[in-house]
């Protein structure tokens, strides 16, 4: 049952007279279930929780906080019904989207339970003393990663579940050590609420500190900013908008104690196309980027939303091709009216842009919540002068921009901002593919992309998802993939300890078996 609280630690707790209600966007009416705002005092009372836990939780051993993450996934399982119910009456997606969604955020989970059976991430550097050393002795120094403690985590409304409550942030800061307080999102909060009821069960399950996992829900900003503000956070996940992110980070970085923010923020994945490519298959490709560019509606950080090519016949085939497909595709369900609303702005916007043709027809009739596909183009030369044709339109849209020869091309991609992928559509042999190219779209993203869609993140340690400021704040972090643990790992060295005091990783005798790299040279010895 969904009682529309907040947990703070395995409590449920409502003291606040601020409510607020979830939306039904495909039926276009509110939602009944009741939802209390955290109020100050159960914000305090979650970060205080989390500060005692993380005391605890951070001398739990790897294999019970392993078995802990496995838990939430067998709870997650076990509630799959009702988590389908929820999800789909809160934001228009459908149930094989939830399914597919609740299948990779189990994995996640279980990707980290297996991460921490093996002892690499925490990277053990252990180099010995050599007392005679002339002019001064060595003294002996062993580092490891530990967790940087208290985590808050924001969640998107685009991935209910893969990218909020148990999601990519949570699973990797419970995984390295970090007790999480989620600001839960306010259009699907009770799926928020259903996962973390899923979460304490497991922390009862299995016996982790109580305030290890707390779920705040919010109406407006307030709640998020409260918490980045308070003294005992210290580190924030971010996924969601340029602007929140970037309001996040400024807020991190004027407390007295500034922590560090890693937000992964939006994105408009160029694609580029080469001459040779399109002669072969400018109809494929133009079937396979109309349903690119809507699937989901549109609502993917990683949609294609500017796509670069070469003046020509066959790239204005190409295009035409692109428009009829994408017209054929029924529109489908946005998660929310203020979403909707806005990418209704945004296309308003190019529109009245006098340098932008819209190429897709205007359609009168439209149903609330469901968008029109657009396409649209503009020369590579008014695309460079204008900032703001860069700005993400969250939904079914794409701009093309229209090059006059290869070194317009550079021109456009130095001019682009930082992204999360970067797509190279190419024959192997293209005359038009430099090497330049190539390198100049290498130090703008964090991925790039032969011959495939940008929609679409494999959940691997190889995966980058992230990428040059605005796609995220720290482009030396992934938000996806078991690497991404290391965001809420910090290094400390031992210097000359005795062993009883040092921890088990780093004992002579190593009784946890893990690899440690050892005056240079990685192994599982003993000292
Ligand atoms: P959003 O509007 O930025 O909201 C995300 C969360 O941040 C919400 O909980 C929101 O709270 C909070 N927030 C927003 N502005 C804030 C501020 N100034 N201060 C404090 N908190 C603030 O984003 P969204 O609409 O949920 O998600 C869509 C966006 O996420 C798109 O731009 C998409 O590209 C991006 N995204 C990025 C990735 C990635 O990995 N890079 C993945 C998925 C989505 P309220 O709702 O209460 O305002």
């Amino acid at each position: 049952m969904i009682t529309g609280k907040n947990y703070i630690g395995e409590n449920l707790s409502s003291n606040s007279s601020v409510t607020f209600q979830t939306f039904n966007p495909k039926l276009n009416i509110e939602n009944d279930i009741i939802f209390y705002e955290a109020s100050d005092l159960e914000i305090q009372k979650s970060v205080e929780l989390a500060f005692q836990a993380f005391k605890k939780y951070k001398l739990v051993s790897s294999a019970e906080k392993s078995k802990f993450l496995n838990q939430i996934a067998d709870e997650l399982q076990l509630i799959s019904n009702d988590i389908v119910n929820i999800y789909c009456s809160e934001t228009g997606l459908t149930e094989a989207r939830c399914l597919a969604e609740l299948t990779r955020t189990i994995n996640q989970l279980r990707s980290f339970s297996e991460l921490l059976i093996n002892g690499d991430f925490q990277e053990v550097s252990i180099d010995t003393s050599i007392p005679d050393r002339v002019p001064v002795p060595k003294p002996d120094l062993r580092k490891m990663l530990m967790p940087i403690g208290p985590v808050a985590v924001f969640g998107a409304s685009n991935f209910p579940l893969a990218y909020s409550t148990a999601g990519g942030d949570t699973a990797s800061a419970l995984a390295a050590g970090c007790p999480v307080i989620l600001k839960s999102h306010p259009m699907h909060a009770g799926t928020g609420e259903l996962v973390s009821a899923a979460i304490i069960r497991a922390v009862k399950t299995t016996n982790m500190p109580n305030g290890v996992f707390s779920n705040l829900n919010s109406k407006g900003i307030e709640v998020g900013e409260k918490l980045v503000n308070n003294p005992g956070v210290k580190a924030v996940g971010f996924t969601g908008s340029l602007r929140g992110g970037r309001a996040i980070y400024d807020l991190a970085s004027r407390r007295d104690n500034p922590i560090p923010v890693f937000a992964e923020m939006g994105s408009v994945n160029p694609v580029l196309i080469f001459p040779e490519k399109l002669h072969k298959e400018y109809a494929e490709l133009a079937e396979k980027f109309a349903k690119s560019i809507t699937i989901g509606s549109g609502q993917f950080c990683t949609n294609p939303g500017i796509i670069i090519s070469f003046e020509s016949e066959i790239f204005d085939l190409f295009i035409k091709k692109l428009v009829e497909e994408i017209e054929k595709l029924s529109p489908s369900c946005m998660l929310h009216p203020n979403i909707y609303n806005a990418y209704n702005n945004g296309i308003e916007n190019i529109k009245k842009n006098k340098h932008i043709s819209v190429l897709t027809k205007e359609k009168s009739e439209s149903k609330a919540n469901f968008p029109k596909h657009v396409i649209s183009t503009v020369t590579a030369k008014n695309f460079i002068q204008d900032k703001k044709l860069q700005d993400e339109i969250f939904g079914p849209c794409s701009l093309i921009v229209k090059c006059l020869d290869q070194n317009e091309m550079l021109q456009v991609i130095n001019a682009m901002e930082g992204q999360l992928t970067g797509t190279i559509l190419a024959d192997i042999n293209e005359n038009f593919l430099s090497d330049k190219i190539i390198n100049t779209l290498e130090l703008k993203v964090g991925r790039i992309i032969f011959n495939g869609v940008p929609t679409g993140v494999e959940v691997c340690p190889s995966m980058t998802h992230g990428g040059p400021y605005p796609a995220s704040t720290d482009s030396r972090f992934s938000a996806v993939g078991t690497n991404s643990i290391k965001r809420w790992l910090r290094p400390v060295s031992f210097q000359d300890f005795p062993q009883n005091l040092l921890p088990n990783e780093l004992k002579n005798d190593n009784p946890l078996m893990i690899n440690r790299k050892i005056n240079g040279v990685t192994s599982k010895n003993e000292i």
